[in-house]
Order: C-alpha cells, then sequence, then structure tokens
C-alpha cells in the first residue's frame, strides 16, 4: 500500500524553508513594529520589482485588497460591475458590500477565463436596460492563468470602463512576456496559505502603475488617514499587512521562482502521462501559468465523481473548482437577472483538480498517475 498523497503539503515547505524563515521572524520580534514595519515596505519594494509595476501596496487580504480598489473607484448603488460567474466568492461579494449590482459573465469553455462575446452580450443588455450605470469590469486570472488581457483591454477603453485584474490565483503568472500585475488600472493579489504565494494566514497586495491611486490605496487601507496619523480624509478600513506575514512573504518570494518551475514540471508531467479520455487543462496562449490549480476535465459527471472516489479511495487529493457558478449562489440568486451562463453552470459537473505543488515528491506525483491510469482502465 502506497502512502497518501494530500492535496497540498504546507509542512513540507515549511520544513524546506525553515532556516531562511527564522532570523527574518527573529529581526521583528525584536524590532517589535508589527504594524506597517520596514518588512512590509521591503515586501512592497520586491514586488513592485517582480511585476515591474510602479507601486505595491499590502493588504490584509484579497478580498480587501478589491475592496480598496471598488472603494477607490467610487462604487456604489445603480452602478453595474462585470465580473465571471466561474470564481470564488470573494470576486462578487466585494461589489454588493459597496451597494453595486454583479452582472456575471460567462466563462470561456477551454480556459475557464472570462468570455469575451458574454461580457460584449451582458454589457449590451445593461445598457439597454437603462437602470444601472456600467463602471468596472472584474477580470480574473482563474487557476494560475491570465484572462485574455489584450481583448478586455480593448473592450474597456472603448466602453470607458475601468479594468480590474483580481489576480489571486494567478501572481508570478506570464502574459505575452510580461508578469501580471500591470494589465489593468489595479490588479489585486492574496497570500491566503494555499496560492501560489501563500502566508501563514490571510495577505493580500494591489499593484498598480498610477501615482494617484497608489496614494489612495495606502489611505483606504488605513482608516482613509492622509500623509499624517489622525488626519482622516475619507471613509477607509483596517486593511494593514501584518509585519511578521510581509516577513514570511519575503521569505517565500526568495524561493518562488524555483517554486514556479517545480509547478510547472508537474504541470507537464501529469499533461504527458495522463490518459486520453482525460483532458489536461488548456493553456492560454502566450502565457506561461502559476498553476495555482491543475484542472482536468472529464467525460461526463459520473465519471469525475468516479475518478474521485478512486483518488480518495486511494488517500489522494483532489478539489472541485467550482462546484456551483455564483449566480446559482443562495447569496447571489437574487442579484441575476436569469440569463444563462452554460459554460459556467456544467464545468463544475466535470472538472477535477489534482495535487500540484513544488514539494509534491516524483513518488507521489506517480502514484496519482498510476491510481488514474487503473482508473481510466477499469472504466473504458
Ligand atoms: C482567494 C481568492 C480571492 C480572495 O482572497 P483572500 O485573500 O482569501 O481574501 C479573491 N478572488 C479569487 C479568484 C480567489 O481565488
Amino acid at each position: 500500500m502506497s502512502g497518501s498523497v494530500p492535496f497540498l503539503n504546507l509542512s513540507a515547505q515549511r520544513t524546506r524553508i525553515n532556516s531562511l524563515l527564522k532570523p527574518r521572524l527573529d529581526r521583528v520580534f525584536e524590532h517589535c513594529q508589527f504594524v506597517l514595519g520596514p518588512e512590509v515596505q521591503e515586501f512592497e519594494q520586491r514586488l513592485s520589482h517582480y511585476c515591474h509595476a510602479r507601486h505595491a501596496i499590502a493588504v490584509s487580504s484579497g478580498t480587501d485588497a478589491l475592496l480598496a480598489v471598488l472603494m477607490g473607484e467610487d462604487i456604489g448603488p445603480d452602478m453595474a460591475v462585470f465580473l465571471p460567474s466561474f470564481t470564488y466568492t470573494a470576486t462578487a461579494e466585494v461589489v454588493l458590500l459597496l451597494g453595486a449590482t454583479p452582472i456575471f459573465v460567462d466563462v470561456d469553455p477551454e480556459t475557464f477565463q472570462i468570455d469575451i462575446a458574454s461580457l460584449k452580450k451582458r454589457y449590451n443588455t445593461v445598457l439597454s436596460l437603462k437602470k444601472l450605470v456600467p463602471k468596472v469590469i472584474i477580470a480574473v486570472d482563474l487557476f494560475g492563468q491570465p484572462a485574455p488581457w489584450d481583448e478586455l483591454k480593448e473592450f474597456a477603453a472603448s466602453r470607458k470602463l475601468t479594468l480590474i485584474a483580481d489576480c489571486a490565483q494567478s501572481f508570478g503568472a506570464v502574459y505575452k512576456n510580461r508578469k501580471l500585475g500591470c494589465e489593468a488600472l489595479a490588479t489585486t493579489l492574496s497570500f491566503f496559505p494555499s496560492k501560489p504565494l501563500g502566508g501563514y494566514g490571510d495577505g493580500g497586495a494591489i499593484l498598480t502603475n498610477d501615482d494617484e491611486k497608489a496614494a489612495l490605496y495606502r489611505s483606504l487601507r488605513s482608516h482613509g488617514e492622509g500623509k499624517e496619523r489622525y488626519n482622516v480624509q475619507r471613509i477607509g478600513l483596517n486593511a494593514r499587512l501584518d509585519t511578521l506575514q510581509a516577513a514570511i512573504l519575503l521569505t517565500k518570494l526568495d524561493v518562488f521562482e524555483q517554486e514556479l518551475q517545480k509547478r510547472e514540471e508537474i504541470a507537464r508531467y501529469y499533461d504527458k502521462h495522463l490518459p486520453l479520455n482525460i483532458t489536461p487543462p488548456q493553456r492560454v496562449p502566450y502565457s506561461k501559468s502559476a498553476w495555482a490549480i491543475y484542472c482536468v476535465t472529464l467525460e461526463s459527471r459520473e465519471k469525475r465523481d468516479s475518478l474521485r472516489q478512486t483518488l480518495t479511495d486511494n488517500n489522494i487529493g483532489s478539489a472541485i473548482y467550482y462546484p456551483k457558478p455564483l449566480h446559482f449562489q443562495p447569496a447571489y440568486k437574487k442579484y441575476h437577472d436569469g440569463t444563462a451562463l452554460p459554460v459556467s453552470e456544467s464545468k463544475g459537473g466535470y472538472v477535477l483538480a489534482l495535487p500540484i505543488y513544488p514539494d509534491l515528491k516524483d513518488d507521489e506525483r506517480s502514484q496519482v498517475i498510476k491510481v488514474i491510469k487503473k482508473w481510466a482502465k477499469d472504466n473504458s
């Protein structure tokens, strides 16, 4: 009997980076500047350098990053914000927290990224109803891959819509030879532990090339204060990144490129060895994935559920992203106009995410493939 293969193994990573981590944490314990200490600034500089963005503003989570960016656009009632339905709830909840209306858009059946044709249709509907003012598109870089940024930029510019990138899953990905981070007015990142660059708790960041917006986001993350404390310019948030998290993330950034390479290697191994009736993830053209999620597609829901059960029986972790599109969720149903979004509605029945992380060992990944191959033979 072979050992188990967890869906994610953060303890193996911690063991690997332990000697790098300790001195950084000790330094924070020595200076005791636990909020907006020097590590936060250092991390912001490293982040902006890494993505070639002029500014990086570290915040408390990916969700707060999105919230601050929408607040920076004065998003509120009677405004429409377009976003894919096939995403994590955070992308949509921030819109409703500000009293605006999320307009759910379908995704591409091959890449799962926001579908431009659906976006155009949804936009035209909003325009013709004359109830909401179209304001913002939040495009999600899903599963580690980039959204179709060139098409999005063209569409957003022609309709005077503001483009925001929810890059929570795709920090480190490359689009047309550029690291993601500068495709939209603002790009939001998440450092939730399971993301490609994960902290030991919640964390996030906003990237932007716009000097004024950068200053605004800095103010919004810290109670709307101006350059001086206790000088309140606007209503803001308490959405700062802890210094300890910044120290952890700095350590992980040091090994991040190596980790991305390792993820790519695992993805190629899976691609090569998957049986024919299991479709590997389709690559977005001209891009490099950060491989937050390696999502295969089965021929039917029955087959997907059967494979998942077989993996579970063999102690191999797997996950389903996303079993239910947002416009079907109880919390969002009432904000949706009933338009069918067929890809988002069906895909959750066919997809399965396999373990992919830098510390996945060679014998573990071959164990995954062995079990999948046996399942394919038994179910052909
Ligand atoms: C994880 C995630 C978020 C939210 O990030 P948090 O740091 O958990 O708040 C937002 N959008 C997407 C697509 C995500 O995957």
